[in-house]
């Protein structure tokens, strides 16, 4: 069996933290580096529900998409729902680690994950990493499909293949448009409208979607060059796929070691939004009666 610091190590070479934005907390966040590892589990959120499932798996380290103190702390008391995470992850020999913005840009990264789970056929970053010279990382992918959908028609599939959640997914722009290219970025991105508008495709698909970005950015491209379908999915939704491929990268690692380890993905699923009802209140109408 590996020890964590090996495992780490290994882990670092695919998703160096080197490359991960200013701003984020990536690495180990608890663990000793001596420990034997053998039982791994992927998850998108270092929450209680999923420190459970590491207990009750027996594992050995848990390795997280989102940090779980961002911003820093003073305190890992246990009356803290984070502090309770630490204690019970300690309690249990569990180590924390934490791929963030360092496996957004991978190669391959979140992005090509959540491409691969909708089928789709990567061209290549949506932002690449000028730094990369086989022009394989960063952030977003910018992909076509084998056929031709319909934006509703694309809605109903990506509803089929990224793993169920309450929300499922929204769409914004003509249904009955037509869709051959599509952007997609796992997480929030609606940062991204200005590469997906240069990249001159479709459609866009990615999470946490408001109000004035999207409806900005439907209406740029329609008054300038032509319509954008958007996809809003859960963003839990949107980066669990990279849980699964991360798992079968750390598989092949074990396996090119020699070290038996035993790599699980969470199945439970922590995307905040639990419920979802779909509008059955009639439209607006004018005072004449008339529908508007
Ligand atoms: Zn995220």
């Amino acid at each position: 069996m590996p020890r964590l610091s090996e495992v780490i190590a290994a882990l670092d070479a695919l998703w160096p933290p080197e490359r991960a934005e200013q701003w984020d907390a990536v690495g180990t966040v608890c663990g000793d580096p001596q420990a034997r590892i053998q039982h791994v589990l992927f998850a998108v959120d270092p929450v209680q529900d999923t420190v459970d499932e590491a207990v009750r798996l027996g594992a050995d380290l848990l390795i997280t998409h989102h940090p779980l103190y961002l911003r820093g702390t003073t305190t890992v008391a246990a009356t803290h729902f984070k502090g309770r995470v630490v204690h019970d992850l300690i309690r249990n020999d569990i180590a924390l680690h934490v791929a963030h913005t360092n496996a957004d840009t991978a190669d391959p990264g979140v992005s090509d994950a959540l491409a691969g789970a909708l089928d789709l056929r990567i061209v290549g970053p949506l932002v690449p990493d000028t730094t990369d010279p086989a022009g394989h990382r960063g952030l977003g992918r910018i992909c076509e499909l084998d056929h031709p959908l319909t934006v509703r028609e694309f809605a109903a599939h990506a509803a089929k293949r990224l793993p169920a959640t309450a929300q499922g997914i929204r769409a914004a722009g003509d249904p009955d448009a037509v869709i051959r290219t599509v952007a997609v970025s796992g997480g929030s991105g609606d940062s991204l409208f200005g590469a997906v508008r240069a990249a001159g495709v479709d459609a866009f698909l990615t999470a946490d979607l408001r109000h004035h970005p999207a409806s900005e950015a439907t209406q740029a491209a329609t008054f300038a060059e032509g319509p954008l379908a958007l996809f809003d999915a859960a963003h839990w939704a949107t980066e669990w796929p990279w849980c699964e491929q991360a798992a079968a990268q750390l598989d092949e690692i074990s396996d090119r070691h020699g070290w038996d380890l035993r790599v699980h993905v969470s199945k439970t699923v922590t995307d905040p939004w639990t419920a979802h009802a779909a509008s059955s209140a009639p439209a607006p109408t004018d005072s004449s009666g008339a529908p508007n």
